[in-house]
């Protein structure tokens, strides 16, 4: 039980039942808490001093008289989330809601390393935090930042990302808790992808994959509810998986990866092999919409072979709902192909009430889940002790 002479006992949880139930009267939340009335008093009290909650429009009690109420403040503060993929990177800086208030995006080559690409961050960050004037801190409660490789979760740094030359073992944290001054959440980009997925769409389903098909290949696992990392944070590396009947050389070494069979670099050169002048994917999902039948062909095979490996994890992990994200998943084809081959080969036990289902957040998702990871963060009763 909570005593009052622990000032943090309870403080989260008071936090957090404002937030998610608000506006409460002291007695809402009370019942909700299970804390007592005096304690509930000082919580409040403690998180009205940090600004973190703030008196709400009065309801009338049964006396007539208005009874305080008390809601969360999304102005506390603001977070900054980024959300780097092999070619673009996406900031956006947001209040405690997730309420986008800055965003801005860049061309990156994620390959030219972590100095160069981390150097942008830092400009580009530090110019939307200006932009926000006077009206708010500069100073983000917390950094969110999802990367497109494998992250050690322990300690934030990627370990041997394939597509990420020069980013193995790279203090992403140190570098840009020393540009902004505030604690730096790093995670596989696809886990933040899933995690903002999950919390706009897909709350009620318990078990959901994410999977990303574009020039990465990534998917990551929510199960029962939350983001599965497995030991180290690898699961859900599903990219350099081998697929049959395929020899193509891959980025990791490997010959016959997924990625280096379905992702966008080798669909672009296969397509190019064929005839089609284009740039690179955007130009192949343009041609697919209007139907050109080489790149309608390519993408469907892309997705058929996408879709065995995936029919393998469905029957592994028995997911409720896959989301497609990524470039490849906007192009027909490929989620046609990914169907066709996941309701042909997993058991029908695991795929008979599968959905699969298109992103709803598109390239949002990633800063979307590194904004909320930053605002739990931010949030965390040993932040508020701290
Ligand atoms: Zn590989």
């Amino acid at each position: 039980m909570a005593t009052e002479r622990d000032g943090a006992v309870g403080l989260g949880d008071v936090l957090s039942v404002v937030r998610t139930h608000g506006p409460l009267t002291r007695a809402d939340v009370a019942l909700r808490t299970g804390l007592g009335r005096s304690t509930v008093a000082l919580r409040l009290e403690a998180l009205a001093e940090r600004d973190l909650i703030r008196p709400a429009e009065g309801r009338p009690s049964t006396g007539g008289r208005p009874a305080s109420t008390f809601a969360f403040n999304p102005s506390a503060g603001v977070v900054l989330a980024v959300e780097l993929a092999a070619t673009n990177a996406h900031l956006a800086v947001t209040d405690l809601d997730g309420t986008v208030l800055e965003a801005a995006d860049s061309a990156i080559a994620i390959a030219d390393g972590p100095s160069t690409v981390l150097a942008i961050v830092e400009r580009l960050g530090g110019e939307l935090l200006r932009a926000l004037g006077g009206r708010r801190r500069r100073r983000p409660l917390a950094v969110g930042i999802g990367v497109p490789g494998p992250v050690e979760y322990a300690t934030g740094r990627p370990v041997s990302p394939p597509i990420m030359p020069g980013w193995d073992g790279y203090d992403i944290v140190g570098k840009l808790a020393a540009a902004f001054d505030a604690p730096v959440l790093v995670d596989n980009g696809v886990n933040l992808m899933a995690l903002a997925e999950h919390a706009d769409r897909w709350q009620q389903a318990d078990n959901l994959l994410f999977v990303k098909a574009g020039t990465g290949i990534g998917c990551a696992i929510v199960a029962g509810g939350r983001i599965f990392r497995g030991s180290q944070g690898a699961a859900g590396e599903i990219g350099h998986i081998a697929v049959r009947d395929h020899d193509d050389l891959c980025v990791c070494g490997n010959v016959g990866c997924l990625e280096a069979v379905v992702g966008t670099v080798a669909l672009v050169r296969g397509a190019r092999a064929r005839g089609l002048e284009i740039d690179g994917p955007r130009d192949l999902v343009e041609l697919v919409k209007r139907h050109d039948p080489v790149a309608v062909s390519l993408t469907r095979d892309s997705g058929r072979v996408f879709g065995e490996v995936l029919a393998a994890l469905v029957n592994a992990l028995n997911p409720g709902v896959v989301v497609l994200g990524g470039e490849l998943a906007t192009a027909e084809p490929f989620s046609a192909g990914l169907r066709e081959l996941v309701y042909q080969r997993a058991a029908p036990l695991a795929s008979q009430h599968l959905q699969i289902v298109p992103s709803q957040l598109g390239d949002r998702a990633g800063t979307r889940g590194a904004a909320m990871v930053a605002i739990e963060h931010a949030l965390d009763v040993a932040a508020l002790a701290a």
